[in-house]
């Protein structure tokens, strides 16, 4: 049967969702797979898909037994064949469901980390024909992780025991980049295929403003947008009284939230908000946890927040329902030494050693850097969201203020033929950081030491900034034509059909590119 019959069949959905197909098809091909998304992007399909696909059986190593039973109630359900063990089955109960895994009744496993090395299962496994193991929750092996399970470390010592190796499949909605190498090094993942989607709500408009006068921008953006309800965060529990009084002030139907508020006040404000009797909230960001309220259609940030995660959660309340909404950062210079002040501040926890609160320190000036990175940059403010949560995606999203404002349709043939040559050219084993230097003619030791520099691609985009030739070959990705490997050292891949077809074409090659002006130092 094929992928999107089985999605139909068994699953009632007509079309995959971003990223699923491709994760599926590695698969099925055979590679190793880390598949990273948000909750509810919808992981599942990911694996039980290709589970339905393969001949053998698939396993499912899961950390959660509540977890197990609502997915493998919901497979039986669609006629999937599909069993858990773990603890919650009485000895009998297990004993059958085992008994009934060996006549090969399942098509599909789940079971507990700590069963795996245990004798019966073992004994179970190692004479069964197992076609994949899947591991979801996949960031528990990581000590980084906020759920470290240590039972996740001997998964791979299970893998090795059987007597084929299956594809191993792993997915975890953590995004953050030490987990992630964490999971393909101690699960010990082979080349894995690895893929970030689900994160864009493309619904949202995101802009940055630098206003002289950031209460008058907010009042001017009201008068323009009558009728929607929104969030205006603040930095400061001050600052939230201040903006409060204005708004109401000024006429509109405003409410506050922060937690030097009683808690009496918090909730009938919150009520207000949620029921649409304010139709402003104006908070801190201790607004918004567990609330949902799907129609919202503003959020604006008086203050840039102290990293990107708060930003891109406290923004992403916005547009819930689906409708177009706007997310708009007022960013001035000021925020930047308020949110300084914070870290600095915070460090008063009696438990931490020197040590530990300057490592701590470091790491949050860091993100607080990349959080002010995004509000100077010129580039597409989607793409820069995006690519800080791993997922690749067009340079031009054409819904944010600097699509709006600072993009160009550039004729890019030359560089993308000079791009692809080189890739070939430099036999496909090198780095995007590599290809760029051969591509600008640069000086570097390695290179030279390679021969690198007699290459006739060598120095055939000198005159094109580095950004630039990462931006194209960002979009070479994204059209199939290239790959850049996942692993430790990551190499640029030709896909060489596409390639071919890129190459030979005779139709100019035109892109949406951010405007070549002085770029600012960096390279972000
Ligand atoms: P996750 O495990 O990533 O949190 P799930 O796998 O539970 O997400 O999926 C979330 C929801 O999305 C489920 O209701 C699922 O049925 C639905 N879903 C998944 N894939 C698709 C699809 N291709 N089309 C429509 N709905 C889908
Ligand atoms: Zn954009």
């Amino acid at each position: 049967m094929q992928k999107r019959s089985v999605l139909k069949e068994y699953f009632g959905y007509d079309s995959f969702r971003p990223g699923q197909e491709e994760l599926i098809d590695k698969c099925l091909q055979g590679r190793d797979v880390l598949g990273i998304m948000p909750t509810g992007a919808g992981k599942s399909i990911c694996y039980q898909v290709p589970a339905m696909m393969f001949e053998g059986i698939s396993l499912v190593i899961s950390p959660l037994i509540s977890l197990m039973q609502d997915q493998v109630e919901a497979l039986i359900q669609a006629g999937i064949p599909a069993a858990y063990l773990n603890s919650s089955l009485s000895p009998s109960q297990f004993r059958k469901a085992l008994a009934f895994a060996r006549q090969g009744r399942y098509k599909l496993i789940y079971v507990a980390p700590e069963r795996l090395l245990t004798p019966d299962f073992l004994d179970f496994a190692l004479h069964a024909a197992i076609s994949m193991v899947t591991i979801d929750e996949a960031h528990c092996v990581s000590q980084w992780g906020q759920d470290f399970r240590p039972s996740y470390l001997k998964i791979p010592r299970f893998i090795e025991m059987l007597s084929t190796r299956p594809v191993v499949s792993a997915f975890t909605a953590t995004a953050t980049q030490k987990v992630r190498e964490d999971i393909m090094e101690r699960l010990e993942l082979q080349s894995p295929f690895l893929l970030t989607a689900g994160f864009d709500r493309s619904n949202l408009y995101f802009a940055v403003e630098a206003p002289k006068d950031k209460l008058e921008a907010v009042k001017a953006y009201l008068r323009k947008n009558p009728g929607g309800s929104g969030i205006v965060y603040c930095i400061t529990r001050k600052l939230v009284e201040e903006v409060t009084l204005a708004l109401q002030k000024a006429g509109y139907a405003a409410t506050r939230y922060h937690a030097g508020l009683s808690d009496e006040e918090r909730k009938r404000n919150q009520e207000d908000f949620l029921y649409d009797r304010a139709r402003i909230m104006v908070a801190t960001n201790a607004f918004g946890m567990g609330i949902d309220k799907s129609n919202v259609s503003f959020v604006i940030h008086y203050n840039m927040p102290k990293n990107m995660e708060s930003y891109y959660q406290e923004a992403g309340r916005a547009g819930r329902d689906g409708s177009d909404a706007d997310c708009i950062l007022l960013y001035g210079g000021q925020d930047v030494v308020t949110n300084q002040f914070l870290i600095d501040r915070e460090r008063n926890n009696e438990e931490l050693s020197d040590e530990e609160k300057e490592t701590i320190r470091q790491r949050e000036q860091e993100l607080l850097k990349t959080m002010t990175f995004y509000c100077h940059t010129r580039e597409c403010l989607r793409q820069y969201i995006l690519r800080y949560f791993g997922e690749k995606t067009a340079s031009y999203c054409g819904n944010c203020s600097n699509c709006k404002a600072n993009f160009e349709e550039v004729d890019v043939t030359r560089a993308v033929k000079q791009i692809l040559l080189c890739v070939h050219q430099t036999r496909e084993r090198f780095g995007v950081k590599m290809v760029v230097d051969v591509l600008r003619g640069s000086k570097g030791k390695r290179l030279q030491t390679l021969s690198l520099d007699e290459l006739s691609t060598y120095g055939s985009l000198a005159d094109e900034s580095e950004t630039r030739i990462r931006e194209i070959i960002t979009q070479l990705e994204l059209m199939g034509c290239l790959e850049v490997t996942a692993g430790e050292y990551p190499i640029l891949r030709l896909f060489r059909q596409k390639a071919k077809e890129v190459l030979h074409s005779e139709e100019p090659i035109r892109m949406k590119i951010v405007k070549d002006v002085p770029m600012d130092k960096g390279g972000h």
